[in-house]
C-alpha cells in the first residue's frame, strides 16, 4: 500500500475482489472496465500485487481519444 493510496480520496475504503486471485483486497486497483448496454458498466479490480502484472484495459473516458 502506498502513501498515495492512503491520502487520496479519503472515505473511499471500498473492498473488491481481485480478478486474478479472487481474494478480497482493501486496496483495489481498477484494471479493467466492462461496458454494459443496460447500465453504467462495471469496473474490475485487482489487488496491488496482481495489478502490476495485469495489462490495464481501457477505463471510462480513455476510449474517447482523438486517435
Ligand atoms: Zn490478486
Amino acid at each position: 500500500m502506498t502513501r498515495e493510496r492512503l491520502t487520496a480520496r479519503p472515505g473511499v475504503n471500498d473492498v473488491a475482489l481481485c480478478i486474478k486471485c479472487h481474494k478480497v483486497t482493501n486496496a483495489p486497483v481498477p484494471v479493467r472496465w466492462i461496458e454494459s448496454t443496460s447500465g453504467p458498466g462495471t469496473t474490475l479490480y485487482a489487488c496491488p500485487d496482481h495489478a502490476a502484472e495485469l495489462t490495464p484495459g481501457p477505463m471510462p473516458g480513455e476510449l474517447e481519444s482523438p486517435f
